[in-house]
């Protein structure tokens, strides 16, 4: 049987963070299925579509990454595919709390599943998509922070 993972997030917009993450479960399961979240009652600055494309283009090189867009909750989207193992990117203590109450939660929900917490990189982990987005906002450059693609979503933006 497949080792497969769901890395869920709202990518918006996906940076190096995310990426060093995805790399890293890339190693560790066969398949890594990334999930994008689509809830369209909360304002992104990215659209989907872009969020899917710029995904799929980055995490071809490592060769066992499929990106999915899903809506409402992550256990349904794990029902629906068979997946039972959540990966999440824990920064700091703050992300930890979170982690620790939606991994709980989840647990209820669908008592045969796992999550998995990757630490996040030292050298990355300063990175969150809010803050490159209230850096883009004000006309920061970001190529530090986001892989090129990102770069020319923004680009397409103004
Ligand atoms: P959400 O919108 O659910 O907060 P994000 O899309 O920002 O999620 O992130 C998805 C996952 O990636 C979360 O587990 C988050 O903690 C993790 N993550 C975000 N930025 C980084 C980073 N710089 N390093 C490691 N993990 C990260």
């Amino acid at each position: 049987m497949k080792n497969k993972c769901v890395y869920p997030g709202s990518f918006d917009p996906p940076t190096f963070g995310h990426l060093d993450i995805i790399g890293r479960a890339s190693v560790i399961f066969d398949e890594v299925h990334v999930a994008v979240l689509n809830n369209t009652s909360k304002k992104r600055m990215f659209s989907l579509e872009d969020r899917i494309a710029v995904l799929d283009a980055e995490t071809k090189v490592f060769g066992n990454i499929t990106v999915h867009s899903f809506d409402g909750l992550l256990v349904d989207f794990m029902k629906k595919t068979g997946i039972d193992v959540v990966v999440r990117g824990v920064r700091n203590n703050t992300d930890l709390d979170i982690e620790d109450q939606m991994a709980n939660t989840n647990k209820i929900l669908k008592p045969d599943m796992e999550t998995v917490l990757l630490i996040a990189n030292p050298k990355l982990n300063h990175l969150s998509s809010s803050i490159i987005k209230e850096l883009i906002r004000l006309r920061a450059d970001v190529g530090s922070f986001v892989p090129k693609s990102v770069l020319q979503m923004i680009k397409r933006r103004k």
